[in-house]
């Protein structure tokens, strides 16, 4: 095992800031108080709350009220979509959302099937686009809920999420986008993008795992997905994370200070990785060409399988991904992949590099002289 890890997972996860977990000490120790508490330590953790969801109040240019802290992004995304869902079950039972959204979604939309409620999934073209105008036409009277991803996790595709927002908008009907992989990256401003409701996970911009975060726009009435005490104002019953809520808070700050500094150096490592991939035989680029992330690179190669990638990519330190996943025994191919229209043998031979803030043009280098080799003998091997 070499002695450090290249890590291209970002989008899996990242590191905690060594900064956010100082910011998160006091509250795993010495403030330990329950927020509901009136004596002074109780009130320490619940200033310190109020004033995180001010810090992410700013980066949303929302009100501090419309901000709620959950237990991961895939909770903020079943509280949006269920919550909206069970509580405008008198009005419609019609969710819109798109074949390439995040299990967290997916699962949770046929999930309300079993409420009665009806999916329909708005197709998106060969680089993961959604069309808005496509979206528009699929509202019906029933519809009560939109939700579209801001930018997907295994392509990197920028959605166009202002301009369906304003579409949704102006047909009143409730828009739900799921950014976490966005968060810390691209622009949140809530009223630019036009969002009802907006889901962030503090593990994929260097905050801690186990915290979300859910906007709703003040009005959006959400049914309670837990019952209990009255935190986050009855949205989400539990005693809060503190040290949680503080780290995602003190992240996300830091993401968008730090970002002018860092974006561009990402761009570059991710330009050189596409470019040089690029040149093997059998290769393409997964994703839209310009608008995607900063960090992400994304591939499939003809003629291998995404997991021996990996598997050869281990050996030497590098951690990265693929879409498909081997369960019990056959590949599953991506199911965003295949909603672009990826012939599913081609889909087999993903990979997902994914950078951050603390890779540099060694780790590219590494890749760039690994994997046009990797890719050849594993080609050899099927014969
Ligand atoms: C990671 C991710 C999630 C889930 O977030 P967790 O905090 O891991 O539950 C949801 N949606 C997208 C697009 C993601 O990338």
């Amino acid at each position: 095992m070499p002695d450090r890890t290249i890590y291209l997972d970002h989008a899996a996860t990242t590191a905690l800031d060594a900064r956010v977990l100082d910011a998160m000490i006091p509250y795993l120790t010495t403030e330990y108080g329950n927020a509901s508490s009136i004596y002074t330590l109780g009130r320490h953790a619940m200033q310190a709350i109020d004033s995180a969801r001010e810090q992410v109040a700013d980066i949303l240019n929302s009100r501090p009220t419309e901000v709620a802290f959950t237990g991961c992004g895939s909770e903020s995304d079943n509280l949006a979509i269920k919550g909206i869902a069970f509580a405008s079950q008198k009005k419609g039972n019609h969710v819109i959302t798109t074949p390439i959204e995040h299990h967290a979604v997916l699962y949770t939309c046929q999930y309300l099937e079993r409420f009665g409620f009806k999916t329909t999934y708005v197709p998106v073209d060969s680089y993961a686009q959604v069309d808005p105008d496509d979206v528009g036409r699929t509202i019906t009277d029933q519809t009560i809920l939109v939700s579209v991803m801001y930018a997907n996790n295994e392509v990197g595709t920028v959605e166009p999420i202002a301009e369906i927002g304003r579409i949704c908008r102006a047909k009143k009907i409730p828009f739900h986008i799921d950014a976490v992989q966005a968060g810390g990256s691209l622009p949140l401003d809530v009223a630019v993008l036009n969002a009802d409701l907006l889901s962030l996970s503090a593990h994929k911009f260097y905050g801690p795992k186990g915290v979300g975060i859910l906007y709703a726009r003040q009005g959006m009435r959400l049914l309670p997905q837990l019952q209990g005490g009255s935190q986050e104002r009855g949205r989400r019953a539990g005693t809060e994370n503190v040290a949680g809520i503080i780290g995602a808070a003190a992240a996300l700050r830091l993401a968008y200070e730090e970002l002018p500094l860092i974006q561009p150096r990402i761009i570059a490592l991710r330009d050189r990785l596409i470019d040089g991939l690029l040149a093997i035989s059998g290769s393409q680029l997964t994703g839209h060409p310009t608008n995607r992330l900063a960090n992400n690179a994304s591939f499939c190669f003809e003629g291998v399988e995404g997991e021996s990638i990996l598997l050869n990519l281990d050996l030497l330190g590098v951690a990265a991904s693929t879409g498909s996943a081997c369960t019990s025994g056959s590949v599953d191919p991506s199911h965003v992949l295949v909603a672009m229209g990826i012939p599913v043998e081609v889909a087999h031979g993903s990979l997902r590099l994914t950078l951050g803030k603390n890779n540099t043009d060694a780790d590219v280098d590494v890749i760039l002289s690994a994997v046009p080799g990797i890719i050849e003998k594993l080609r050899g091997l099927r014969g």
